[in-house]
C-alpha cells in the first residue's frame, strides 16, 4: 500500500471508531465507582472496596415503618422525599422500611442466618456483605401502610402503592430493580418493594424498555456468586 492509501485506511478506522455506538445513545453506562449513581452491584459485581460506605448519607424525611430513621445518599434521599410527597398527594400510603445498610449490618444480617441455615437458604434470603445494593445508599425498600400483611412480600405487587410506583417511580429516578421472572439475570427473586435510584433519565429509559439494569447496561447476567461459600473474612467479625 502506498503511504497515501495507508493514511486513508487509518483515517477510515479512526472515523469508524468515533461513530456513536448504540450504548452511547442511552442515558448511562454501568459504573464500577461506588460513588456513582450508576454503580452496578450484583452477585458478579461486589462493591469495591467491599466495605464501602457513602460519605453523603442523609436522613430521608418520609414516613417509616420502623422506629429507626432511614438513610440514603443525599441525591436519592431528596428524590425519595419528592416521590413520597407526590404519592401522598395521590392518596397512596407508602412508607420506607429500609434504606442504607452498612457492610457491618449486612454482615450481621447474613451471618446470623448463615450460622443457622447454611449458604443456600441464606443466599436466597439476603445478599452477601459487600454485594447488597442497600450498601450503596441508593436503594430503599417500601411498604404499603394499608397492607401490612404484604411487607416485603410478593403480595405488595397487588397493592395500589405498587401500581403507583410501577407507573411513576421513574419520574423520580427510581427503578423497580428486581422485576418478576428475572432471577436468572439479576440474581434476585421478584422484589416489587425494592427501589433503586439511578437518576430520572436512566430510570425513564429502563422503565420504557422494561429492562433489568443488567440488560439496559448490557452487562452479563449475574445469577450466581463465583464462590460457593461467602468469604469468611466478610462474616460477622
Ligand atoms: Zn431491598
Amino acid at each position: 500500500m502506498s503511504g497515501l492509501a495507508e493514511q486513508v485506511v487509518a483515517l477510515g478506522v479512526i472515523a469508524l471508531a468515533q461513530l456513536p455506538q448504540p450504548q452511547d445513545l442511552q442515558a448511562s453506562q454501568a459504573s464500577g465507582d461506588p460513588d456513582s449513581i450508576h454503580v452496578l452491584v450484583n452477585r458478579q459485581n461486589p462493591l469495591e472496596p467491599v466495605d464501602y460506605s457513602p460519605d453523603d448519607l442523609a436522613e430521608v424525611g418520609v414516613r417509616t415503618s420502623e422506629p429507626e430513621p432511614v438513610y440514603l445518599r443525599e441525591e436519592a434521599a431528596e428524590a425519595a422525599e419528592k416521590l413520597f410527597e407526590e404519592a401522598s398527594d395521590d392518596g397512596v400510603s407508602l412508607a420506607a422500611t429500609s434504606g442504607y445498610r452498612s457492610f457491618e449490618s449486612q454482615a450481621r444480617l447474613y451471618s446470623a442466618r448463615y450460622a443457622e441455615h447454611g449458604v443456600e437458604p441464606t443466599d436466597e434470603f439476603a445478599a452477601r456483605p459487600g454485594y447488597s445494593e442497600h450498601q450503596t445508599g441508593l436503594a430503599v425498600d417500601v411498604i404499603s401502610i394499608d397492607n401490612p400483611e404484604c411487607i416485603l412480600g410478593e403480595c405488595f405487587h397487588e397493592t395500589p402503592e405498587f401500581d403507583w410506583l410501577e407507573d411513576g417511580a421513574d419520574d423520580f429516578g427510581f427503578v423497580i430493580r428486581y422485576p418478576e421472572g428475572m432471577e436468572d439475570i439479576t440474581g434476585f427473586a421478584y422484589e416489587p418493594w425494592h427501589l433503586r435510584y439511578v437518576g430520572t433519565e436512566t430510570a425513564a429509559e429502563v422503565a420504557e424498555r422494561d429492562l433489568t439494569l443488567e440488560e439496559y447496561w448490557r452487562e452479563p447476567a449475574a445469577p450466581e456468586y463465583d464462590d460457593p461459600e461467602p468469604d469468611p473474612e466478610h462474616l460477622r467479625r
